[in-house]
């Protein structure tokens, strides 16, 4: 049920969708891979939309070198775990949502158990090895995953549907080198938010999803384009299961 204050807090999005819409994102668990550059956005605007219950997993601890993006950490927050000065400005903005942190490292072995009963991934890391555990996980319990990644001024997006549409892997069959890469912060600002679009699409059933579309967005030029993909028939994660 929608109590009063959450029909006020919510009352120009529940113009948009209903209070159904907002059953359903207050219903749903989301977990997000990173709470920097684009998990900063995305956690922002997922909180302040009512998404119910969003798990954050991130490894680090807040860094000097980190603020001209992950706009969830101040300055007094250098030395805190991510996830821990996360929730506190999440819960901050909406009190009405819980969120679940995991203070460590996703990978083959952690991924399944931390992602558990989520309704959706974000994919909001910085390297292709962590993609791919959680394009796996995805395709195994048949949730979404929303991907972005940003470079300097250019950054891209899509969504992925396990069954109906091409996987990461499909797209992209090997990963881009891991490196500390240029970043300004307007870039995950625009892809993050994309993603948190993308799923608040998803979860109250509006639009089009950016499925079997690449979206990407080159700041400089300040221009977008879509590229579109298919499902690989041959793809080592995804071929051959539903
Ligand atoms: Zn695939």
């Amino acid at each position: 049920m929608i109590s009063e204050d959450e029909l006020s807090r919510y009352k120009r999005q529940i113009m948009i969708f209903g209070e159904e819409g907002q059953e359903k994102l207050k219903n749903a668990k989301i977990f997000v891979a990173g709470a920097g550059g684009l998990g900063s956005p995305v956690l922002y605007y997922l909180a302040a939309a009512g998404v119910g219950t969003l798990v954050v997993a991130d490894r680090d601890k807040i860094e000097l070198s980190n603020l001209n993006r992950q706009i969830l950490h101040r300055s007094a927050d250098i030395g805190y775990e991510k996830v821990f000065s996360a929730r506190d400005k999440l819960t901050a903005l909406n009190p009405e949502i819980e969120v679940i942190t995991f203070d460590g490292t996703i990978d083959s072995s952690s991924a399944e158990r931390i992602v558990g009963d989520a309704d959706g991934i974000v994919d909001a890391m910085d390297n292709f090895a962590t993609r791919y555990v959680l394009n796996e996980t995805a395709v195994d319990k048949s949730i979404p995953l929303f991907h972005g990644a940003v470079r300097g001024f250019h950054g891209q997006a899509t969504t992925i549907v396990p069954g109906e549409t091409g996987c990461l892997s499909c797209l992209f069959p090997n990963a881009a080198p891991a490196e500390v890469s240029p970043v300004l912060g307007t870039t995950p600002a625009i892809i993050g938010s994309i993603q948190a679009n993308e799923v608040i699409k998803y979860l109250t059933g509006r639009g089009r999803l950016l499925t079997n579309r690449l979206f990407i967005w080159d700041g400089l030029e300040a221009e977008s384009t879509i590229m579109p993909f298919a499902k690989n028939p041959k793809c080592t994660v995804c071929a051959g299961r539903k």
